[in-house]
């Protein structure tokens, strides 16, 4: 039987399908094809490839200095062992994620790994951490299924009157779900929509939403590492759709002070085989105890950003407090009823956010739900009201990132996962980031992540 490690070491060979992958190049004309990674920062990075040299380059990978995993969401390079000038990796994409991009013709994109120079995982990859975290699921009998909900603003660019950089303002100040909100926004998410559905992201819903500019435009769930690298294709989708029609998109969790934050809520579904086990009651709350369990921790890794802290307030059904329950939109895991005949019970962790490195988020979901399972942990009393009308009776998630991270470094077992040089690199990379921001007005906070995210 192969181990986990050995499971993740195995490289796609070149086959018939990386042959079509190369046909549908030529006939779509694409001329770059990027090859694309998150970062500690939770910032979505890559290297392009020119066509003629895609054959080799699907092998080989594209070479990259090991330090840029110790690189903050405001380039600011960090000092971490083993992450400094010295040291390669390669971009090794994933054939099964090629997709011309709709809104950069002759564009196309790859998610990648980051290998070492002789094809095998690299410890700081966090997209292994992912996929060994599926691995892992699997050896206990499980598979994940998992969506990300996420919610975005949306802007138009005017000259500043100084000269300087474009001034940014949201779209409108169109009023939750209404229809002006639809029509404001309308060419736009039309353009999003066909983009999204081009590279075979599945469009759930779309909807105007509470804050000025902002909109959330569902997708489909998918198996674990799917729904992370659709994660990955939605994000640079909504922002080069934007752009490609002048204007801006931020996913980032506040990036406007005092409106509705963006949240990415996590949805999830636990199955053996073609059954949705999340409908035992029993192994539902064992998952669900694990994910309470750890959730200050997590919370370092599904909110990844000093900005992620502005959004998680009570009253704003982004979840401020350690709880759950049935179709309760401030608990912080929201047990969502079935939709319809036949429909499937998921949970949705409300504290999840798209300035997260999605592989990390959701690997440590993994680990967090299985832990549960296996020490049977309960979940404690479902809440059936608004946390914040009680008082004292939940405890309140992690106030900033800093709290966030001192929860993680104590988390065994979150910590144990992610292995001593991802966990070493994520907690200074994030701390710089928490150092940068400190004594920053809200203005520059929020703009810095609206450039990132
Ligand atoms: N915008 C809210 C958040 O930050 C979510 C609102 C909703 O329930 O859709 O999570
Ligand atoms: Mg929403």
């Amino acid at each position: 039987m192969m181990t986990v490690r050995q499971r993740v070491t195995k490289i796609q060979q070149p086959g018939p399908a990386v042959q079509r992958l190369l046909e549908r190049a030529e006939i779509e004309g694409v001329e770059l094809v990027r090859f694309l990674y998150a970062d500690h920062g939770g910032v979505i990075r890559g290297k392009a490839t020119s066509r003629a040299r895609l054959a080799e380059r699907l092998g080989s990978g594209i070479g990259h200095t090991v330090a840029m995993l110790a690189m903050n969401m405001l380039d600011q390079l960090q000092q971490v062992e083993h992450l400094g000038p010295v040291g390669e990796v390669r971009l090794v994409p994933d054939p099964e994620t090629f997709v011309p991009l709709p809104y950069s013709p002759g564009a196309a994109a790859m998610v990648a790994d980051l290998r070492l120079p002789d094809g095998s995982p690299w410890a700081a990859c966090p997209r292994t951490f992912l996929k060994e975290a599926v691995a892992e699921l699997e050896q206990a009998g499980y598979t994940l299924v998992a969506a990300f909900e996420p919610e975005f603003t949306l802007g138009r660019r005017l000259p500043s009157p100084e000269g300087g950089p474009d001034r940014l303002v949201p779209l409108d100040d169109s009023l939750c779900y209404a229809g002006t909100g639809f029509d404001t926004a309308h060419d736009y998410t039309v353009r999003l929509v066909h983009a999204l559905e081009a590279q075979g992201l599945r469009v759930e819903h779309c909807h105007p939403e509470l804050g000025a500019g902002q909109q959330e435009v569902s997708i489909r769930h998918a198996p674990a590492l799917r729904a992370a690298d659709n994660h990955v294709l939605y994000r640079e989708t909504v922002r080069g759709v934007a752009l490609r029609m002048a204007m801006w998109a931020s996913l980032a969790p506040k990036p406007i002070p005092d409106q509705a934050g963006n949240g990415a809520h996590l949805h999830l579904s636990l199955w053996q085989g073609s059954v949705n086990v999340f409908a035992d009651e029993q192994v539902r709350g064992w998952f669900i105890g694990g994910l309470l369990a750890h959730l200050p921790a997590l919370t370092a890794l599904t909110c990844g950003s000093v900005n992620s802290f502005r959004r998680l307030a009570p009253r704003m059904w982004s979840s401020a407090y350690i709880c759950h329950g049935p179709d309760n939109r401030e608990a912080a895991v929201r047990v969502c009823s079935p939709l319809g005949e036949g429909g499937e019970i998921n949970l949705e962790l409300k504290p999840s956010d798209s300035s997260a490195n999605p592989y990390l988020s959701l690997g440590a979901v993994i680990h967090a739900g299985l832990d549960g399972i296996r020490r049977r942990l309960d979940p404690g009393e479902a809440a059936t009201v608004d946390p914040d009308t009680v008082p004292g009776r939940y405890p309140r998630l992690p106030a900033s990132l800093p709290e966030a991270l001192d929860a993680l470094e104590a988390d065994e077992v979150l910590m144990a996962a992610l292995g001593p040089l991802r966990a070493q690199a994520y907690l200074a990379v994030k701390r710089s980031e928490a150092v940068a921001f400190a004594g920053q007005n809200a203005a520059y906070e929020c703009g810095q992540h609206l450039r990132a995210f």
